[in-house]
C-alpha cells in the first residue's frame, strides 16, 4: 500500500535529471503492462470550437482574451474528422471545446454524437470534454451515445482552485459535476495542472490521493504552461519548465502505482515542454494518447498555452492499438461489478 509519506518522498526528491527517476518510471511501466497491457490506446481529439463562457485565469482561450479569433467547426468538418479517424482504425474520439451551455450548443453536441455513432454503426467510442453542464444535458449526451467524460478538477485544493479562477467559478459546482457524471453512467476522467503558480509539492500529493478517493476511471494531467496575455502568466512561477516536466512524469508514474488499472493519458502539454514529452509519459506508465484530428486550418485558434504543438503526434516506436477498440479502463468494469447488489446468500451476482 502506497502511503502519503511515500508519495511525498518521491515527489520531493531533488529535481534535475530525468535519469534519476528511471527506477520509478520502470516500476510504473511494468505495473501498466501487467494491469492494462503494454499497448497504447489512441483517441482522436477534435476541438469543436474555442468559444467559451468561462474565464479561467490560466487558459489562452478564456472569454476575456480579445486576441483570440473565435472559430466553430461545421458539423460536416466534425463528421469528416470522425470518419477519417474511423477509417484509420481509431476506436474512439474525444470532442472537446470551450464551455457553452446554451440550447443550440447542447442540441448540436447531441446531434453530432448521434451522427458519429450512426456513421460507425455504433462502433466509435465517444468521449466528451465540454465542461460543466446540467444533469439533464449530461444525460442527453449519454443517451445519444457518449460514454466517457473528461472534466479536470484542475487543482484539488479548494484554496488553489480559487487562486487560479475568477470568483464566480465554483469548486463545489465542479465537484458536483464530477459526481453527477458518474451517477449518470459515464466513465469519468479528471486531472490537474502540474507546476501552477502558488502550487506546492504537498498539493500534488493531495491531488493523487484525491484521484484515488474519487475512484476515477481515467486521468489526464499535465504541466501548466503560461498562456501569453492571461492573468496567471504574470504570477511568479513555482517551478521551472524542466521541473514541471519532471514532476508531471513522476505524477504519472505514482498514479499508475496508486491506481494500476485506470487509463492515464500522456498529454499534449508534455509535448509542449519536450519534443518527446508524450513518449516520456508512456515510458512513465501512461497508456493513452490523443492525436489531434482538428482540421489544420483552425488549429492555431485552439491555443491554450504557449508553444502548443500544432503537428500530429509521432506514433512510431509504440505498439499502438488501431483495431477500433474502445480501450476502456478495466477499472470501470471492476467498479461496476463491485457496485452490483449481492445475491441473497451474500455472493456476487
Ligand atoms: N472547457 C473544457 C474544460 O475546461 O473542461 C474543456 C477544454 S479546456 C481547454 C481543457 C483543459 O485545458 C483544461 O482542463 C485545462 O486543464 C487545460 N489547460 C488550459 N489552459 C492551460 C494551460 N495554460 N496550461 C496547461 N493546461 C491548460
Ligand atoms: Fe474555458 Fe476550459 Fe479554458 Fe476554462 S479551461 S477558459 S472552461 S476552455
Amino acid at each position: 500500500m502506497i502511503t502519503r509519506k511515500d508519495l511525498i518522498e518521491n515527489l520531493k526528491a531533488p529535481l534535475g535529471e530525468l535519469e534519476a527517476d528511471r527506477e520509478l518510471f520502470a516500476a510504473a511501466a511494468a505495473q501498466r503492462d501487467r494491469m492494462v497491457g503494454s499497448r497504447v490506446h489512441v483517441r482522436g481529439l477534435i476541438e469543436l470550437s474555442n468559444r467559451c463562457r468561462k474565464n479561467c485565469l490560466y487558459c489562452g482561450i478564456r472569454s476575456g482574451n480579445p486576441a483570440v479569433e473565435r472559430y466553430e467547426l461545421t458539423d460536416e468538418q466534425v463528421l469528416a474528422a470522425a470518419e477519417r479517424a474511423w477509417r484509420a482504425g481509431y476506436g474512439s474520439v474525444v470532442l472537446q471545446a470551450g464551455e457553452r451551455t446554451d440550447g443550440a450548443f447542447v442540441d448540436r453536441v447531441e446531434r453530432l454524437v448521434k451522427r458519429i455513432k450512426e456513421r460507425s454503426n455504433g462502433g466509435m467510442g465517444i468521449t466528451l470534454s465540454l465542461g460543466e453542464q446540467a444533469r439533464a444535458t449530461y444525460r442527453r449526451w449519454f443517451e445519444a451515445g457518449a460514454h466517457r467524460y473528461l472534466l479536470r478538477i484542475e487543482a484539488s485544493s479548494p484554496e488553489l482552485y480559487a487562486r487560479i479562477h475568477p470568483a464566480d467559478h465554483s469548486y463545489r459546482e465542479r465537484m458536483d459535476c464530477l459526481r453527477v457524471l458518474r451517477d449518470e453512467g459515464y466513465q469519468v476522467g479528471t486531472g490537474v495542472m502540474i507546476g501552477l503558480p502558488f502550487q506546492r509539492v504537498e498539493d500534488l500529493v493531495d491531488d493523487l490521493l484525491f484521484f484515488r478517493e474519487l475512484d476515477i476511471d481515467m486521468c489526464g494531467m499535465g504541466p501548466y504552461i503560461e498562456a501569453p496575455g492571461t492573468p496567471l502568466a504574470t504570477s511568479p512561477e513555482a517551478f521551472s519548465r524542466a521541473e514541471r516536466l519532471q514532476l508531471s512524469l513522476r505524477m504519472i508514474a505514482l498514479l499508475r502505482l496508486l491506481m494500476p488499472d485506470i487509463n492515464i493519458a500522456a498529454t499534449t502539454a508534455l509535448h509542449a515542454l519536450h519534443p518527446q514529452g508524450r513518449e516520456l509519459g508512456i515510458a512513465a506508465g501512461a497508456n493513452v494518447m490523443m492525436p489531434n484530428l482538428t482540421p489544420a486550418a483552425v488549429r492555431e485558434g485552439y491555443r491554450l498555452y504557449d508553444n502548443k504543438p500544432l503537428a500530429d503526434t509521432d506514433l512510431r516506436g509504440f505498439e499502438v492499438v488501431f483495431d477500433r477498440a474502445w480501450g476502456d479502463a478495466p477499472h470501470f468494469a471492476a467498479r461496476r461489478k463491485a457496485s452490483e447488489p449481492l445475491a441473497e446468500d451474500g455472493s456476487e451476482k
